[in-house]
């Protein structure tokens, strides 16, 4: 028996629509389906203007829809319609109601004409002068009155003009302590001195809700911007008051782009010496998003010392490469434990992220320990506990994270000179 995504591929398979010689299932990439909601994206460079590749997006919804509904399946209720070009990047989005299919036992081609189409679309990029709507068809995406929904509108190129230095946190595997490292980063950045942001871009999983206590704070916006909220020191926004919590993750990935973008571009971050972005884990589409809509200074990458997490951190330390994002330094987290007896236990076998960056001749920034005091305040949200040596364990703690401050200064001070941002000074006495 064929399944949804077979029905879905078989209906776009043949489905001919103007400016493609061949049928537009050539050049579909990806498919998801969830109870009706469905997510395509295409390469098909021939479709080369906003127009065509919008009239191909309701062809494709006409086609799926008429396919859905003859099958035993339930019928499309909204559809994100991406085109790619051969990198990846993403070109257009096209958003879609459900349209108006008739149940027919009709090939796809047969689909109705565009301009046949009944359903109005909830938005396309190429009607500028509609009024921005919230977006209410994308499945588990939270709208938030008075804030536009800009996912299908073209990207900004930097649109962080006031902001001095962006820096992405990454890691290639959940779990490895990828948002404690960013948010202890940021704590121990303001702690210098310095006016940090911090921005939950984890969309599989955001942890700052819990980690800065932002739970029971609501998201204002005035102005038609995301207000930051100010907490410990620093102002922090994140992607977990825009996503439904209860969601499906299938639909966080099509979501992602959208999201992300409004959480950069709709956000009164104001100046800032440093913005701290917590990325999702692995390599995919916010670090995309985020490599076309900002320049950042670098990244920095988080990893445990055990081989497989290095391995997913090398294709990380790759993906950064390719989007020729500076790669700032490496983080080995819990990198051992120290025991009630004083003694260091080597659990995930010390040293391996060391390795593994001076084999990719990227720096090491340090490391940390598994440190229960960081695991306790980080889930009551008190991420300054973690610089006290009377609510951090000792002494160990508060230094392991101030000398990983330290030397990721001098790492964005070298990758400045090297991006011409800042001029060498020599000073003498
Ligand atoms: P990721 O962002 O990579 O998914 P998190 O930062 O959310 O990982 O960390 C996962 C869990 O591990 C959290 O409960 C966090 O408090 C804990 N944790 C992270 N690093 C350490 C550490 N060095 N010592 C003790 N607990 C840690």
């Amino acid at each position: 028996m064929p399944t949804t995504k077979d029905i879905i591929r078989d209906s776009l398979a043949t489905l001919r629509t103007p400016g493609l010689d061949t049928p537009l299932g050539d050049g579909l990439e990806w498919i998801a389906e969830c109870d009706g909601f469905v997510s395509l994206k295409f390469h098909a460079p021939a479709l080369d203007t906003p127009d065509s590749r919008a009239s191909a997006a309701r062809d494709a919804r006409d086609a799926v829809a008429a396919a859905l509904a003859s099958a035993d399946t339930p019928p499309v209720r909204s559809l994100i319609v991406e085109f790619v070009d051969h990198a990846g990047t993403v070109l257009q989005t096209e958003r879609l109601g459900p349209g108006n299919p008739k149940p027919t036992n009709a090939k796809p081609q047969n689909a109705p004409p565009p301009s046949t189409k009944a359903a109005p679309d909830t938005r396309t990029p190429t009607a500028p002068t509609a009024p921005p709507t919230p977006n209410t068809q994308s499945p588990g995406h939270r709208p938030i009155a008075g804030l536009a929904d800009t996912a299908g509108q073209p990207a900004h190129t930097d649109p962080l003009d006031s902001i001095k230095h962006i820096i992405a946190v990454g890691a290639g595997k959940g779990g490895v302590g990828k948002s404690t490292i960013a948010v202890n980063l940021a704590v121990g950045l303001a702690r210098q001195g310095h006016a940090v942001g911090l921005l939950d871009g984890d969309i599989y999983g955001p942890s700052l809700p819990t980690m800065l206590a932002l739970d029971a704070l609501e998201q204002s916006v005035v102005a038609g911007k995301l207000q930051p909220h100010t907490v410990h020191g620093i102002k922090a926004i994140t992607i977990g008051k825009l996503v439904e919590p209860d969601k499906p993750l299938i639909w966080r990935g099509p979501m992602a782009h959208g999201a992300f973008k409004q959480l950069v571009e709709q956000a009164s971050w104001g100046e800032l010496d440093y913005l701290i972005i917590d990325l999702p884990p692995g390599t995919g589409d916010v670090c995309l998003t985020m490599a076309q809509t900002l320049k950042l200074t670098g990244a920095v990458l988080v990893c445990t010392p055990q081989r497989v997490a290095q391995d997913d951190a090398i294709r990380a330390a790759r993906m950064f490469q390719q989007l020729k994002i500076d790669i700032l330094g490496v983080v080995e987290n819990m990198s051992y434990f120290i025991g009630d007896d004083r003694k260091e236990y080597d659990i995930f076998g010390r040293g391996g992220a060391e390795i593994m960056a001076q084999r990719m001749g990227l720096p090491f920034l340090g490391a940390l320990p598994i440190n229960i005091p960081l695991r306790a305040n980080s889930d009551s949200g008190n991420p300054t506990a973690n610089f006290d040596p009377a609510t951090a364990g000792g002494e160990a703690l508060p230094q392991a994270l101030q000398s990983l401050v330290t030397t990721l200064e001098g790492q964005v001070a070298l990758a400045s000179l090297r991006q011409g941002k800042a001029k060498p000074t020599l000073s003498i006495r």
